[in-house]
């Protein structure tokens, strides 16, 4: 049973959805809730922002529950809103409300995303991009592209970024086991912000992917007489045996948030 105000993890909640859906879901329309903006997250207040937003979309807009299916807040944490067996209360005349089981995810994500004001990043994208891609196969639109007059989920998110955001991360993982400023950052400065992993046919690439390969002795690529940081099977292996020497849990060959801290340590 779906079951209203639960906190998870982005990884805990598409299992969760996976463990009680019914529903065929669409697409992911993406919101972001303007008010509250970050600042109303204080690291704990979970709940009560969630509940404020219910009371809004019940006693205010007079709709039968809170309109999104879940929420995601600053710190990349996910909270359970209305029903997933539901239709969200999304955007006029895209909710699909016939009841057939057919219908879009609905997902808002805590923070004012008009230019100049909060940024979307780090652990709060990482799961936006995580559901996106996990729960509606990276389909998805933005609620100004169903309702003019609208910005949602706000001016500095365009959807060219996203979308690339998506291809990005387009497996990654957020931060499951621990907070981002809990892990230090590698030698080279990179800092951990995604679950790396061999992607075949668009490998990833980025100084987290370097500092990954100097640390278990895996040549770069060199590009332009630099060496260049590709995730490629090799570091996939190199990577399989260093989870194995660990006592990884599961020896993925994903460098997820728990494989950075054994690689490069984790702030007590
Ligand atoms: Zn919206």
């Amino acid at each position: 049973m779906w079951q209203y105000g639960k906190r998870m993890t982005a990884k805990e909640f598409v299992e969760y959805v996976k463990g009680n859906s019914r529903s065929r879901l669409t697409e992911t329309h993406v919101h972001g809730t303007w008010s509250p903006s970050k600042k109303a997250f204080n690291g704990k207040n979970y709940r009560s922002l969630q509940d404020g937003m219910r009371r809004f979309h019940i006693h205010s807009r007079g709709w039968s529950d809170i309109g999104q299916h879940a929420t995601i807040f600053p710190d990349g944490k996910v909270m359970t809103g209305r029903d997933i067996n539901r239709a969200p209360a999304s955007a006029y005349d895209h909710n699909d409300l016939d009841n057939d089981g057919v219908h879009p995810f609905m997902v808002e994500m805590i923070g004012n995303f008009d230019k100049g004001h909060d940024k979307l990043e780090g652990p709060q994208l990482a799961a936006a991009v995580y559901l996106v891609n996990h729960i509606t196969g990276g389909r998805f639109r933005f609620h100004r592209e169903m309702q003019a007059g609208k910005s949602c989920p706000g001016s500095g998110i365009t959807r060219s970024w996203f979308e690339q955001q998506l291809k990005h991360g387009r497996c990654a993982g957020p931060f499951d086991r621990y907070q981002p400023g809990q892990l230090k950052e590698a030698p080279n400065g990179a800092k951990f912000t995604r679950t790396l992993q061999y992607v075949r046919g668009n490998q990833m690439t980025g100084s987290d992917v370097l500092a990954v390969q100097r640390r278990l002795g895996v040549a770069p690529v060199i590009k332009h007489g630099k060496p260049y940081g590709v995730y490629g099977p090799k570091t996939e292996r190199a990577v399989r045996s260093f989870q194995k020497k660990a006592r990884a849990k599961n020896p993925t060959g994903e460098v997820g948030d728990w494989t950075w801290g054994k690689l490069f340590g984790i702030l007590k």
